[in-house]
């Protein structure tokens, strides 16, 4: 009882840091044999294996094959609230040109999103839990997500019953490597962090014919040119200023010769933003541009624009704000203030806010994992380099500094959500 007290006294950090240092060298070994085997969005067969045994040795009870190859592990540790921890598995159909010793041995196929940095994490933080037991009272739910880069694996996962054939967490957390932080810090933001995605196909059709006799055509070209140019004025002129939102042309195909108007033009664009809201705006509007646009070219209601969704979409992700706080203050405490950064929001987007819009909605929190060598990210904002973009093919993180500050950041939240003391709140 004496020990429970002055172990319920202890700063989160303590003891977390030991054990993560005498783990580090096999992190890195698991993070480098993950990033020489990666396997595309719902193949994660080997790795979802990997990680389901790494998790069995810890002590967890473990379900395989949850929404694909998605792995559920659940500890439960006495009478306290339910702490989800999530990492995704799958990497991306890019060649890797790190020239890394432990580069992807799959040609085709690189970890060039970090999932690999985030699988070994998760693996260090269900250890670090495991071996503190003493330490929190409650259950924690390791689950290790396929096919984020599709969108599709949150949705899946949830589908196959992962919040009714397993606790219900009460907080759901996750993070992302940057590929601008430096090594050793970490960066949050509160609320809205990052934005739903919708891309879209559009086949603008039209009445296809002779070059030389533009009268007894429809030009698609010419309709798709006017498309493109009203949908920019869409964000410009009917959202407001302080509303972040993007709608951009990433894609535009037709015709095959000079002197052909074709009868289609294909068009593909990228749509985000934060509220549910203006998203609904936004996709409404594009309709209605290329309805209305369709209908000023002569075309009958038939023949308009045909827009369908490519791939899944992506919800925004909210940052619960009192959950952010708490957690950004147990950053502060175990890594030094100087090391926590604090954000602005982003237009890129992850399937992890699914997990936070279930009824009743869940707390939940992502944050970004800096894996760039601070001597880099000097150089680059005095404009001597350009670091590599995740997803390109010569993303390269430093996991020796990186993955240990993954694992000392998670392991102390989620200790911090379990202490006995919130048990008795609830
Ligand atoms: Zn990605
Ligand atoms: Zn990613």
């Amino acid at each position: 009882m004496i020990f429970c007290l002055h172990a319920a006294a202890q700063p989160q950090s303590s003891g977390i840091a030991e054990i993560v240092q005498a783990e580090t060298p096999e992190l890195i070994a698991l993070y480098q044999q993950l990033h020489q085997h990666p396997e595309l969005s719902e193949q994660e067969k080997e790795t979802s294996r990997l990680l389901a045994d790494e998790l069995r040795a810890l002590g967890f009870d473990v379900t395989e094959r949850v929404g694909g190859y998605g792995v559920v592990g659940v500890m439960e540790n006495g009478d306290g609230p339910v702490v989800m921890v999530r990492t995704d598995m799958d990497a991306l159909p890019i060649e890797e040109l790190t020239n890394v010793p432990y580069a992807s041995k799959t040609p085709g196929v690189m970890h060039a999103c970090g999932h690999d940095v985030h699988m070994t994490v998760w693996k260090g933080t269900a250890s670090v839990v495991s071996k503190l037991r003493d330490r929190w009272r409650g259950t924690v739910v390791f689950v290790a997500q396929p096919a984020e880069e599709t969108g599709i694996g949150a949705k899946a996962m949830l589908a196959d019953g992962l919040f009714t054939r397993f606790p219900r967490p009460d907080y759901a957390l996750a993070l992302h490597v940057s590929s601008t932080l430096p090594a050793g810090t970490v960066g949050y933001h509160a609320g809205m962090f990052l934005a739903s995605i919708d891309n879209l196909h559009i086949a603008v059709k039209g009445r296809g014919g002779h070059g030389a006799a533009p009268q007894q055509t429809i030009d698609p070209i010419v309709l798709t040119s006017k498309i493109v140019l009203s949908l920019q004025s869409i964000i410009s002129r009917e959202i407001a200023p302080t509303e972040p939102a993007v709608i951009s042309v990433g894609s535009i195909h037709g015709g095959s010769r000079s002197n052909i108007i074709p009868s289609e033009v294909e068009l593909a664009l990228t749509v985000r933003t934060f509220e549910d809201q203006t998203r609904q705006h936004l996709l409404n509007a594009i309709k209605r541009v290329c309805d209305g646009e369709a209908h000023a070219a002569g075309l009958t209601p038939e023949e308009y624009p045909q827009i369908k969704h490519d791939g899944e979409f992506f919800p925004s992700m909210y940052n619960d704000p009192k959950l952010t706080a708490q957690l950004a203050s147990v950053f502060r405490q175990t890594l030094g203030e100087q090391h926590v950064l604090e954000l602005p929001r982003e237009l890129v987007g992850e399937d992890f806010a699914r997990y936070g819009r279930e009824q009743p909605p869940i707390p939940t929190m992502i944050y970004s994992l800096g894996t760039v060598h601070p001597d880099r990210v000097a150089a680059a904002a005095a404009g001597q380099l350009i670091l590599p973009p995740l997803h390109g093919s010569l993303y390269v993180p430093e996991p020796g500094p990186s993955i240990p500050t993954g694992v000392k950041t998670m392991s102390a939240a989620v200790l911090s959500l379990l202490q006995p003391k919130q048990t008795d709140r609830r």
